[in-house]
């Protein structure tokens, strides 16, 4: 028997991020100091970032700031203080989109 109640409709977070929209600043809200980088031994970033940001290539970190989603995972799980982390200007970054 129906309660006539709907269901609320279930949506996932990939399908959520896949709605997300970037308005990309040309200058960087995130600056890693590499040296600091080369000397970590475990490189969280490069395995908890969600937006896969940090990547590994030739043991070395490659970092690229135009994706990230500002969840602020790497400036709380890097262990070097290697990673001086702003919001973008007013505006600017990601956009989420939840409908
Ligand atoms: S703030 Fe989040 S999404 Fe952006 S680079 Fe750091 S861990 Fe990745």
């Amino acid at each position: 028997m129906s309660t006539g109640e709907a269901k609320p409709k279930l949506i996932r977070v990939e399908d959520l991020l896949q709605r997300t929209v970037y308005d990309v600043d040309h200058r960087a809200h995130i600056v890693v100091d590499s040296e600091k980088c080369a000397k970590c031994p475990k490189k969280p970033c490069t395995y908890l970032c969600p937006a896969s940001c940090y990547v590994l290539v030739d043991d070395r970190i490659v970092f690229s700031y135009e994706g990230c989603l500002e969840c602020g995972t790497c400036r709380v799980i890097c262990p070097m203080d290697a990673i001086s982390w702003n919001f973008p200007v007013s505006g600017k970054g990601v956009q989420y989109r939840f409908s």
